[in-house]
């Protein structure tokens, strides 16, 4: 159970924003423009979970994007 730092968004379903002020995850097989995947990864703000899901992303901090995941809880 791991947050990984990534440079790419291929290899993976599930891609983090770490910046501090966002600690959003979002589907990378449901990416929406608003979801600024490029901005992330250009930003080195980009991580992938150990394992690959949703769940392990809730235990560490992180948010469903209100674009790609939705049910954002706050
Ligand atoms: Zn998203």
């Amino acid at each position: 159970m791991s947050v990984v730092k990534t440079n790419s968004k291929y290899g993976q379903q599930s891609m983090g924003n770490s910046h501090h002020s966002s600690m959003e995850v979002h589907d990378l097989m449901n990416e929406q423009s608003q979801c600024q995947i490029d901005e992330i990864l250009r930003a080195g703000h980009a991580v992938r979970f150990i394992p690959d899901s949703l769940d392990e992303a809730h235990k560490n901090g992180y948010d469903n994007c209100a674009y790609c995941i939705g049910g954002s809880t706050r």
